[in-house]
């Protein structure tokens, strides 16, 4: 039951920018501030606090 509804991934945004999230076999990624929210028991934990970096993505620790 790792999938996400289709209809549930269309509403889902990035809480940090408001961007769409694209989904990962056990997260969901934001592209634009590449951050990754992990997605527990099927429901997307969309906390800046439990977000990680995809990548080097300088400014994420200071904002
Ligand atoms: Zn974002």
């Amino acid at each position: 039951m790792s999938e996400l509804a289709p209809e549930l991934l269309a509403i889902l945004r990035c809480p940090r920018c408001l961007g769409i999230l694209e989904p990962e076999p056990d997260g969901m990624r934001c592209d634009a501030c590449h951050l990754r929210y992990p997605v527990r028991d099927g429901i997307p934990l969309l906390l800046l606090s439990d977000a990680t970096a995809t990548q080097d993505a300088g400014d994420a620790a200071g904002a």
